[in-house]
């Protein structure tokens, strides 16, 4: 056996039993043991390398809400309201006007090939008080090109007079395809079924075109930059387009991160996805597990498009869009538990997690499972009574911490109002009834960073510097916790990965700093590398 130990100042494993050590020794790949060099040496020769003394290891970042579009994303124009780093760490500057997307679109005009639409992603129109950006901003840039702009959340699209022709929008007769008062489209579409009119005219699908191994190289570069070495892209197409690139890009040997794509079930008939998920999981190896399988109820609060239970929203429509009728989700959810798969499944607004409580409840009260691990995503709204559901049902959340600091002043604001912000994204409710939760980005919703999703769950902290529900507050070891261990329950990965204890790989991430002890906030500390199956990682392909 050949042992390599890490000597570091500090190796935190998220094993209560052997919680800290000074050195972490390797063998085949897995965690020999965490403790003193002499204890270590007891197996036998060990090779030491000291390149990490002065660091500290802690186990590999789990990301477990993420999109493989944050590989490709960035081949199209940014136009997000706050600054943020490419995949090469380039910074893009925020725009924070609406002239100044204006400027930024003008600029960029003429990019790619003229006769495809110019897309654009990022965009926020929450934050411009006043009327709505619709349409006529865009034709002002061009009312000849088409142009599409995804916004920040990806649950909504803007488009140009160009574009409402060729798709004949006018035409057509869609919830979330919204008109002005002229009766005619104002370019704004709604969630999913609404933007699969443009998809399908104008013959581009975003997540589709996430599935080449250049973008999915460029994701797991990202990745590694942040100290992730598990990541979830989770929306899918998982068509044979979509499988083939995924084995390619993991099958490549300096691949630094293990990946598991979810099946985007509202793109499949159920007995189709149930079947199309256990074939690919035929293909399941160490860095590439299929099986998880994605549900989208609802839509997103800044987008005044999630379900919200009474009093609904504080400035804006009565109530938000569902993806498919409820009746569709309570068939889906009985249909994919039945197959023994399990489910993450996106609820935002308080009505869409009572929604799924009660399919949940009947599936399971139909077919009993232990252990199920179904999992709600972002859950920014769930109330006392829900969560204290989700106990019972033997469920896992995985929630959506970055989003107080981007929307949280938003949504005091305009979306909910003082009471019901307090409650956004409860870590420490979850905590204190013993859910097992994740705590995630979202990227390219929110910046991929683990470090940062910690310290959101830690300040609770908004962009302007407004602390919203100082009670759900997490410690800064629960936070450690909910990026590596927490994460790895929510994809039943606990028992491999996200602590370092023997026998389990040896996925690490190497810090600059001890969060657990420095006065840094975690989101400046810096990730020095990653250790994947105990060696270094490199970017992909390079
Ligand atoms: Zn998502």
């Amino acid at each position: 056996m050949r042992i390599t130990a890490y000597p570091a100042r500090v190796v935190h494993t998220m094993n209560p039993s052997q919680p800290h050590g000074e050195c972490l020794a390797v063998a085949d790949g897995r965690v020999l043991g965490v403790g003193p060099l002499d204890e270590i040496r007891r197996f036998g020769q060990v090779e030491i390398d000291e390149r990490y003394a002065d660091k500290v290891l802690v186990p590999g970042f789990v990301e477990g809400h993420s999109h493989a579009l944050e590989g490709y994303v960035w081949d199209h124009l940014y136009l997000g309201y706050f600054d943020k780093l490419d995949p090469d760490g380039k910074r893009w500057e925020g725009l924070k006007t609406p002239d100044a997307i204006r400027e930024r679109l003008a600029a960029h005009i003429h990019d790619g090939p003229a006769d495809k639409p110019l897309i654009a992603w990022g965009f926020d129109p929450v934050y411009f008080e006043g009327e709505r950006i619709d349409k006529r901003l865009l034709d002002s840039v061009s009312s000849e090109r088409p142009i599409i702009i995804m916004h920040a959340s990806l649950h909504v699209m803007t488009v140009n007079s160009a574009v409402i022709r060729q798709a004949a929008l006018a035409d057509k007769d869609v919830e979330g395809l919204i008109r002005g008062p002229d009766g005619l489209p104002n370019g704004e579409l709604q969630e999913i079924p609404a933007m699969h009119l443009v998809f399908d005219a104008m013959n581009f699908d975003l997540f589709s075109d996430a599935s080449t191994v250049r973008a999915l190289n460029r994701y797991a570069q990202a990745a590694r930059r942040e100290g992730i070495t598990t990541i979830v892209d989770l929306l899918n197409p998982m068509d044979e387009t979509a499988i083939t690139a995924l084995r390619e890009a993991t099958g490549q040997d300096d691949y630094p991160v293990r990946l598991f794509p979810a099946l985007n079930a509202l793109a499949w008939d159920p007995q189709q996805g149930g079947e199309q998920v256990r074939a690919a999981m035929a293909h399941n190896h160490d860095r590439l597990q299929f099986g998880i399988v994605k549900l989208v109820t609802d839509g997103a609060i800044q987008n005044f498009t999630a379900r919200l239970l009474w009093p609904g929203y504080l400035d804006g429509p009565e109530n938000g869009v569902w993806n498919a009728p409820p009746q569709t989700f309570h068939d889906m959810v009985q249909h994919y538990h039945q197959a023994g798969l399990q489910m993450h499944i996106h609820t935002n607004g308080d009505e869409a997690v009572g929604m799924i409580l009660d399919a949940l409840d009947e599936a399971l009260a139909l077919w009993p499972r232990a252990d199920h691990r179904h999992t709600l995503q972002h859950v920014q709204l769930i109330r006392q009574d829900q969560l204290r559901r989700v106990a019972r049902l033997g469920a896992c959340l995985n929630i959506f911490a970055n989003h107080i600091y981007y929307w949280g002043d938003i949504h005091r604001t305009r979306t909910l109002g003082f009471d019901r912000c307090q409650r956004l994204e409860p870590t420490a409710s979850a905590d204190r009834m013993g859910i097992p939760f994740g705590i995630h980005c979202d990227a390219p919703v929110t910046p991929l960073s683990p470090l940062f999703t910690a310290w959101c769950a830690t300040t609770r902290q908004t962009a302007s510097g407004v602390v919203l529900g100082e009670a759900e507050k997490i410690s800064r070891a629960r936070a450690l916790e909910a990026i590596t261990l927490g994460a790895a329950y929510t994809l039943r990965m606990d028992h491999r990965i996200g602590s370092l204890e023997p026998g389990k790989l040896a996925d690490v991430t190497v810090l600059d700093e001890d969060p657990l002890e420095t006065e840094t906030p975690l989101k400046d500390i810096r990730v020095h590398a990653t250790l994947l199956s105990g060696r270094p990682t490199s970017n992909p392909g390079t």
